[in-house]
């Protein structure tokens, strides 16, 4: 059997690389001049490749029950006794999973060394402008050249990050099969607020709590590291619950986040806090007696002339803003959106339109929390594929 591929990113890389182990005869076109290259971004150039706590709320899709059923058949186990079995030894940080020795180049060099080993093709600098139906089942066009092959598998990947190559081919290069797109947003990014002057808190690093509301309803919050930026808010809470914010705001539904700086303190609490200390040093005024508990960017954020602790407490814990949208696309980890997976078998991950066409990874309508849960799908998603289309089924 004759697969090409297209993208030589993660689920790329494990679809031919599965296929290859299947016997099928591989090829990856790949339009950068090196493979794997957001790969080697992944978790700061660490690669977070997957999460031992699979909850189906940290897949999200319009199709609910899409990743969950793709999942039971390549899981978290699974992925890392592939990449054991590439010689990757793991470490485990709090469930998420990284290669022993924190680079991310360590997946991407056993991928190549593996796929070399399997005799893939890797043809770079090719740029894939169009799939045909063809004699031996498809034609697949790049700028100088064309592969024809019995099967293909689309991993193109989405636009989101500054990285070369991201891209949203895959929409065009799946319609002429009659494939509908669900336009890509930024998922796992910052958020842009309004109607503060956020430049004052900008390089603020606190733990603290955020809360989603949408239309006035809160809907999720998460804790951690917030990032305050001059554009809004960032950091892994706020990437957690960002595609739905994302999302909501492309629906028109007014979009707010409350900040909470003391989520472990109650607002009664924290005033009475801020009240003793200043009884403590009563030679200081109430704004210098903030010094030492708030970040005196916050203070300047927050403290008003004449104010009282528990306005100050209730600012500290209640801090509302709207948002507007996100950072940008190139700030954002992946896309929400894509091909509907209402198109695609989730067992096989082959196209319900056209036999013998495969997706894999983020072209695919899937999105994964942050912490390890879009390369588990890259990895599940292009074992999928690839070990499907390199079944000598006739079509
Ligand atoms: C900064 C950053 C950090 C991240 N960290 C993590 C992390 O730690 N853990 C985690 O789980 N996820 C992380 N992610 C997300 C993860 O990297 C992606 O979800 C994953 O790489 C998607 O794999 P993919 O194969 O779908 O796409 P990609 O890896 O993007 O591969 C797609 C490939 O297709 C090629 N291509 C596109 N169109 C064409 C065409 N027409 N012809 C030829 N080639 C084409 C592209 O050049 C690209 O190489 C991170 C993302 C970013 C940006």
């Amino acid at each position: 059997m004759q697969i090409v591929i297209i993208g030589a990113g993660a689920s790329g890389l494990m679809a031919a690389v599965t296929a290859a182990r299947a016997g099928a005869a591989v090829t990856v076109l790949e339009q950068n001049e090196k493979p794997g290259r957001k790969l080697l971004a992944t978790g700061n150039g660490r690669c977070n490749l997957t999460n031992l706590e699979q909850l189906p709320e940290k897949y999200r899709s319009t199709c609910r029950e899409f990743p969950a059923q793709a999942l039971a058949h390549f899981g978290v186990r699974d992925a890392i006794a592939f990449f054991s079995g590439l010689g990757v030894y793991t470490k485990n940080r709090n469930g998420w999973i990284y290669p022993n020795s924190d680079q991310a180049s360590s997946v991407l060099d056993v991928l190549l060394m593996e796929a070399e080993h399997l005799k893939v093709k890797i043809k770079t600098r090719e740029t894939v402008t169009g799939i045909e139906r063809g004699n031996s089942g498809f034609e697949v066009h790049t700028k100088g050249w064309s592969y024809p092959c019995g099967r293909v598998i689309l991993t193109t990947g989405s636009p989101a990050s500054p990285i070369e190559g991201s891209c949203e081919s895959g929409r065009q290069l799946a319609a002429p099969f009659g494939h509908t797109w669900i336009p890509m947003l930024p998922a796992l990014c910052g958020l842009r607020g309004s109607g503060a002057n956020f430049a004052v808190w900008a390089g603020v690093r606190a733990q603290g709590e955020v809360t989603l509301i949408l239309d006035g309803i809160p809907i999720r919050s998460e804790r951690g590291e917030l990032q305050c930026t001059d554009y809004g808010i960032s950091g892994i809470p706020v990437f957690q619950i960002s595609r739905y914010a994302v999302r909501a705001i492309e629906e028109n539904c007014p979009v707010s986040l409350q900040v909470d700086f003391f989520p472990d303190m109650e607002e009664e609490f924290l005033a009475k806090l801020l009240h003793t200390r200043q009884e403590q040093c009563s030679y200081k005024s109430p704004r210098q007696s903030l010094t030492g508990l708030v970040h005196e960017k916050l203070i300047k954020m927050f403290w008003t002339k004449g104010m009282d602790f528990e306005r100050m407490a209730h600012c500290l814990k209640n801090f509302t803003f709207s948002v507007r949208g996100a950072s940008s696309l190139s700030q954002a980890q992946v896309c929400s959106g894509g091909i509907p997976c209402g198109e695609v078998n989730p067992d096989t991950m082959e196209s319900k339109l056209a036999r013998g066409l495969y997706f894999a990874g983020e072209v695919l309508d899937v999105d994964g929390a942050c912490g390890g849960y879009n390369l588990q799908w890259a990895w599940t998603s292009g074992y999928l594929a690839g070990s499907s289309a390199a079944r000598e089924e006739i079509l």
